[in-house]
């Protein structure tokens, strides 16, 4: 009955999207509803923005690292590693690329950095981050094969990207050394630092800017605005991008906030 008052839903989340695609694909969908997540002005700020400013928060606040010369593998270039590539190379890291997709990878390659296989490089490097969206891209024998003291993060999806579990085995010792951050030990004192259990570093050990807060929020009122006023017929009962016409809103309130 709630539905028959409802003129529209707006959802922001990668999950609440991939449903509310189901409930349309199963004819299920009763009202129109707005896919915020994959909308420009969020995409950007949240995952490409946003991760590029607090995957070194991430890192600082855990393992008080230094950047420079140090060798980063980021699993991923879409937006969410674009960041975090953007920001590590700043700081004069030597950044690696792993990318299943060609045009991504290319993309990787004309932005400066080296596109490898993980395996190639796994012995060497001294981060691994994980930004795909994908289950098990850092698996227990990649583990395996890492240095002494490699660090070990996700900034994709959920706690999935790199196989914690295989390491909950009995041979190998955790040792929690600060809150978010575990020294997983091999039978020859090897130790990977493991940061947040393998759930998102910036969610879990930094601080987020709440402009980005404030940029997401706002895209989600425009996307309710644009249901609520929209003359009868436009939307049907069927999931929609909110028109790219709806962020040039957002665009002036920066250029103004700006200059
Ligand atoms: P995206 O689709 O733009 O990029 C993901 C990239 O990973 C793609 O280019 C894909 O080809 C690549 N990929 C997939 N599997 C791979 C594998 N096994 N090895 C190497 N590359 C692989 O997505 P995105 O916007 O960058 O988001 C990535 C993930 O980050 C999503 O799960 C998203 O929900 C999450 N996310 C996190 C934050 C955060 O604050 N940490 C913010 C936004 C989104």
């Amino acid at each position: 009955n709630i539905f028959k008052k409802i003129r529209g839903i707006v959802e922001e989340s990668v999950t609440g999207v991939h449903r509310l695609y189901q409930l349309s694909k199963a004819g299920k969908l009763c009202v129109p509803a707005m896919n915020v997540n994959d909308s420009v002005t969020k995409q950007k700020f949240d995952n490409l923005y946003c991760c590029r400013e607090s995957i070194l928060d991430g890192l600082k606040r855990t393992t008080d690292v230094m950047f420079g010369g140090k060798q980063v593998v980021v699993c991923g270039y879409g937006e969410v590693g674009k960041g975090c590539c953007a920001a590590l190379k700043a700081l004069g890291a030597i950044v690696y690329v792993t990318e299943i997709d060609p045009i991504c990878a290319l993309q990787a390659c004309m932005d400066g950095f080296r596109v490898v296989k993980l395996s190639e490089v796994i012995r060497q490097v001294d981060v691994v981050i994980t930004c795909t969206g994908n289950k098990n891209v850092v698996t227990r024998e990649h583990l395996d094969r890492m240095k002494n003291s490699c660090i070990v993060c996700n900034m994709g999806h959920s706690n999935t990207e790199i196989d914690v579990t295989s390491l909950r085995t009995p041979e190998l010792t955790w040792e929690r050394v600060r809150s978010q951050v575990d020294h997983v030990i091999w039978p020859d004192g090897k130790r990977v630092v493991l940061l947040a259990e393998g759930r998102l570093l910036n969610l879990s050990c930094s601080t987020v800017p709440t402009f980005v807060l404030s940029i997401t929020a706002t895209t989600q009122a425009l996307a309710l605005i644009e249901l609520y006023n929209a003359p009868e017929g436009r939307y049907k009962q069927d999931v929609y991008l909110l028109p790219k016409k709806m962020a040039l809103p957002l665009g002036c309130l920066m250029v103004n906030q700006r200059y």
